[in-house]
């Protein structure tokens, strides 16, 4: 467990009006932070020390056609990252594209920003884990990302 201090969200759902609070997602000292789709748990990954990370990142821009704008690729990993991390506590797949979906009505058109003023919630954080992934073969691995970039 890791102790972070994240800045916290407000969010309202355009569909349906649903408003609720969630921790920022924005990069805090060399972590990410990921959140569950279901409940909305959040976990860490630590970018310059978790293989996977690399990993993937390397598998996305190989995978991708070369001309791939760099915000596209940037993307396509946010997505792929998530999908390839065990699922969350709750039994739902991590997300790290800061799309948040409402808890009531699953709609994406959630708006959301900092609150004003600023509030921080220091939150102990889990990693996340990827022990799926962990104990593909590599082949398997460069299988998985271009199926997820086909999905997309
Ligand atoms: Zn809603």
């Amino acid at each position: 467990m890791t102790s972070l201090r994240l800045l916290v969200f407000w969010n309202r759902c355009r569909m349906c009006g649903h408003e609720f609070r969630t921790v920022s997602d924005s990069a805090n000292g060399g972590f990410r932070v990921l959140l569950s789709t279901q409940s909305h748990l959040p976990a860490l990954v630590d970018c310059s020390n978790d293989p996977a990370f690399t990993e993937v990142s390397r598998l996305v821009a190989e995978e991708l056609p070369p001309a791939t704008p760099l915000a596209r690729q940037l993307d396509v990993f946010d997505y792929a990252f998530g999908k390839i991390c065990d699922l969350a506590p709750d039994g739902s797949n991590y997300e790290m594209t800061g799309t948040t979906r409402c808890l009531r009505c699953g709609s994406d058109a959630v708006s959301f920003g900092p609150t004003e003023p600023a509030e921080y919630s220091t939150e102990e954080l889990p990693r996340v884990t990827h022990t799926r992934w962990d104990n593909l073969m590599p082949d398997q691995k460069r299988k998985t990302i271009s199926q997820l970039i086909q999905h997309l």
